[in-house]
């Protein structure tokens, strides 16, 4: 059977090259004779490929030396929760600007271990903006200052870094780390779960500087889920999910041949404008969010006759465009086009789009 273009907010779209590669070493991975499912997580080849991974990773993002990287589980999700409890310190408050579904759930698990602050929001819009960073509302007595660099459900992104007055900032870039460069010395905390643009569900990456980390050395919180216990033990302090590990390893090292972020931000800019140009100009298809702050990773939109929206859904997937469903909360449609998405599945979906809106 021929492969869809999946457009799936999450788990996504992996590259093919990636799955061909999982495949062909599944039973025997490097002449092992056992798969690397079946390995133990102290051996030695599986300590080359941990270590592999995090050097990979380290160089795509060009991660500076005073800033650990941990592979973590529990998704983003987990670190909502995680965050307020390892690096408040002395801390009671900590700083959340909210801007869509993800931002607001990341404040509202924080506040059961510390009071949230929340120093701009743009819910009265409907999220269909970024509040202006000058007129945030900043605590100096927050431990750190929180936003959400892509809003997956809302499409929103942040394409400068915001200022956070003297805070450490802590970003939520599950949906689109690896797709812009970043300067990761601005920030003291960068999270993103693995399946939208790295791997895999199941991998959790958090890279933290070594001021942050000493925080959580006095943190009272279960060791696996202590960023200086699982830094100490490079991840390993229990079994990761080492298959998931196995699979980012390889997603990163496409990556990394693909022409590492620049390229795909040069990708992804090109990708996403060319499918909001067709919702512009269309008269069947919206987009309302703020021109300046449209998410290159998520494009949701609605069709001005709502009631062929079942309709488009079925044509689509007929014709092998699949995952375009909006999120169960926003309702519509949505587009997710991560780096595995190629140029020519976004083509094949802008065609689909004129052809449908043509008939109908
Ligand atoms: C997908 C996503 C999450 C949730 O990830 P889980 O792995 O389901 O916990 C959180 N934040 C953002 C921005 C996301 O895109």
């Amino acid at each position: 059977m021929s492969r869809v273009y999946n457009f799936s907010a999450g788990p996504a779209t992996l590259p093919e090259p990636v799955l061909e590669q999982a495949r062909d070493e599944l039973l025997s991975w490097q002449n092992c004779g056992l798969s690397v499912l079946e390995m133990s997580h102290r051996g030695e080849h599986f300590s080359a490929l941990a270590e592999a991974l995090e050097a990979d990773l380290r160089e795509l993002l060009s991660v500076p030396q005073d800033y650990r990287i941990l592979f973590l589980q529990g998704g983003a999700t987990a670190q909502f929760s995680l965050i307020p409890q390892n690096i408040l310190g002395d801390k009671t408050k900590a700083c959340y600007v909210s801007t869509g579904f993800w931002s607001e759930k990341a404040a509202e698990y924080a506040g059961c271990h510390c009071q949230v602050t929340v120093s701009a929001s743009s819910k009265n819009e409907g999220f269909r903006s970024i509040p202006a960073n000058a007129d945030w509302s900043i605590d100096q007595n927050a431990a750190y200052l929180h936003y959400t660099a892509n809003e997956t459900i809302n499409g929103v992104e942040f394409f400068s870094v915001p200022d956070s007055h003297g805070l450490p900032l802590v970003s939520d870039m599950s949906s689109n780390i690896l797709t812009q460069q970043i300067d990761v010395a601005r920030f003291g905390l960068i999270y993103a779960g693995a399946q939208k643009n790295m791997g895999p569900a199941g991998v959790t990456v958090v890279i933290i500087n070594n001021e942050l980390l000493a925080r959580a050395r006095d943190a009272k919180v279960a060791p696996v889920f202590n960023y200086a216990s699982q830094a100490q033990h490079m991840s390993l302090l229990n079994t990761p999910p080492t298959f998931n590990w196995y699979l980012t390893g390889l997603v990163l090292k496409w990556t990394k041949s693909q022409g590492g972020v620049a390229a795909f931000e040069q990708l992804s800019a090109k990708k996403s404008a060319r499918l909001y140009q067709a919702i512009d100009q269309s008269s069947l298809y919206i987009n309302t969010i703020s021109p300046a702050c449209r998410s290159r990773m998520n494009i949701p939109f609605t069709l001005a006759d709502t009631a062929l929206e079942p309709n488009f859904l079925a044509q689509a997937e007929a014709s092998g465009l699949v995952g375009l469903k909006g999120h169960r909360l926003a309702g519509g449609l949505r587009a997710s086009l991560y780096n595995a998405m190629p140029v020519q599945g976004v083509m094949a979906l802008i065609d689909f789009m004129a052809e449908f809106e043509r008939v109908h």
